[in-house]
């Protein structure tokens, strides 16, 4: 993955590929959309001010080991009016590039891992089937079962951290009601009777 090139129109303003972070023996792999400019420097997901409410929600869910991975694993960037580099969304071609990746990520650890957490539209619309038009609203919250790579796992829909950075005010309460479900949820797993 580290010297992958199969977005050959992402090389010109990428540092490096931001690689996922794997702890062992994960319980949760978590699903974000694409690096930005921190991570592209870091070479780490989720470093940047949405990775500030991202690491506060591992803690409040009492800091399991887990995968974090992104839909696409380097910064997808455009042009501004300006001609300055900036965050663009990742393509459906960048997104079926990086799915061997995270396909593979997939086929290793979600046998084991209790719950994947899908951030945002993009690891929404990727794992879940949807019709437009479309709304994240309309799936966070939610758990589904699903097949992928032809692994049976459960997910949970989940908004972007980084809707902590644009809105915290409307945003903070849906998140304490996400962590409240989903600790219920995970000592449900982990101490099934
Ligand atoms: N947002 C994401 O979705 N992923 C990152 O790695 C950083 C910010």
């Amino acid at each position: 993955m580290k010297n992958c090139s199969l977005c050959g129109d992402l090389l010109r303003h990428r540092t490096q590929v931001v690689l996922p972070i794997v702890d062992e023996n994960p319980l949760l792999f978590f699903m974000g959309e694409a690096p930005g400019a921190s991570e592209d420097k870091a070479g780490v997901p989720f470093v940047g001010a949405a990775g500030k409410y991202h690491q506060r929600f591992i803690e409040a869910l009492g800091n399991p080991p887990k995968v974090v991975c992104n839909v696409i694993n380097c910064r997808p960037t455009i042009l501004s009016e300006t001609g300055r580099v900036i965050n663009g969304k990742p393509t459906e071609q960048q997104i079926q590039n990086c799915s061997r990746w995270v396909d593979e990520l997939i086929v290793t650890h979600m046998p084991s891992c209790k719950l994947m957490i899908l951030y945002g539209l993009y690891p929404i619309q990727r794992f879940l089937p949807w019709t437009a038009p479309f709304k994240v609203s309309d799936y966070a919250g939610n758990f589904y079962t699903i097949t992928h790579a032809g692994v049976t796992f459960e997910v949970f829909a989940c908004y972007h951290p980084a809707t902590l950075v644009y809105n915290y005010k409307y945003f903070a309460p849906k998140w304490k009601e996400i962590v409240l479900k989903l600790k219920e949820h995970l000592n449900d797993k982990i101490y099934k009777s």
